[in-house]
């Protein structure tokens, strides 16, 4: 079984007078283990794609099956259960609650899940480098900081499926290769790892590259 799968996604915007169809029949799999990649021009749909297959958008037609369980066409409240039983989430309109400290970021993802761990907390803080930046507020943060707070928050639950919209957009050479290091020992312990990205580097070692063109699968 497929960890999430979407079926011929649809999704209209209505928006000053225009009309845009942003998905128009995307499908997709994702298999436990696998690094998928999905590449695209700016437009193309990749951000709609990612935020349907996370539960924080509605589809206007087709499905979304999280662990053979339906997502689509539920209430928000039963869509963030099964988020943050099964997803992390890197987007990036951030994932960051404005009102709260990075550690407390963190703790709150974690608690959503049923999955508050003191010592986990520390060694995101850690991993990421911010353990002077831990009670600093988002509006606080440098670029970086925040895009590496933000991986601290999607990695909070070590969630079987990693949702991740341009993580290397504003983080230098380094972090993107410990971003890389990062999937692939997710890979190695059977979790997925869905990236939209420019990067040549994450694209190399991905399992499969998917292409999007107007909001429709053209290759993968
Ligand atoms: P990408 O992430 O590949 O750049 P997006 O999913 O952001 O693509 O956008 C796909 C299309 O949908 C674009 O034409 C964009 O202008 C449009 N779009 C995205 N979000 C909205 C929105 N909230 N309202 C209106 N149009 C939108
Ligand atoms: P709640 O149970 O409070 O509604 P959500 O399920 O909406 O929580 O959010 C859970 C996690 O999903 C957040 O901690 C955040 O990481 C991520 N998230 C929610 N909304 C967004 C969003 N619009 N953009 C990026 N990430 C989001």
């Amino acid at each position: 079984m497929p960890i999430l799968e979407a079926f011929e996604l649809y999704r209209f915007y209505h928006a000053r007078e225009e009309e845009t169809l942003a998905l128009r029949g995307a499908s997709i799999q994702i298999a436990k283990g696998e690094i998928v990649v999905v590449m695209g021009a700016s437009g193309s749909g990749k951000s709609t794609l990612l935020a349907c297959l996370a539960g924080l958008d509605e589809p206007d037609g087709g499905y979304v099956e999280l662990v053979g369980k339906r997502l689509t066409r539920r209430p928000e409240f039963e869509r963030a259960r099964m988020r943050a039983a099964n997803i992390g989430i890197l987007l990036q309109s951030g994932n960051l609650f404005e009102y709260l400290s990075v550690e407390d970021n963190i703790r709150l993802k974690m608690h959503l899940a049923r999955k508050l761990d003191e010592q986990r907390v520390k060694d995101l803080i850690a991993w990421v480098g911010l353990q002077e930046r831990s009670k600093a507020r988002p509006s606080q943060l440098s670029g970086g900081e925040a895009a590496r707070a933000g991986l601290a928050v999607a990695l909070a639950t070590n969630p079987s499926l990693l949702l991740a919209d341009e993580p290397t957009g504003e983080v230098d050479a380094e972090t993107e290769l410990k971003l890389l290091n990062l999937f692939k020992a997710r890979r190695q312990e059977g979790g997925a790892t869905l990236i939209a990205t420019h990067s040549n580097l994450l694209a190399a070692h991905a399992d499969r590259i998917i292409q999007l063109q107007d909001g429709r699968v053209i290759y993968g």
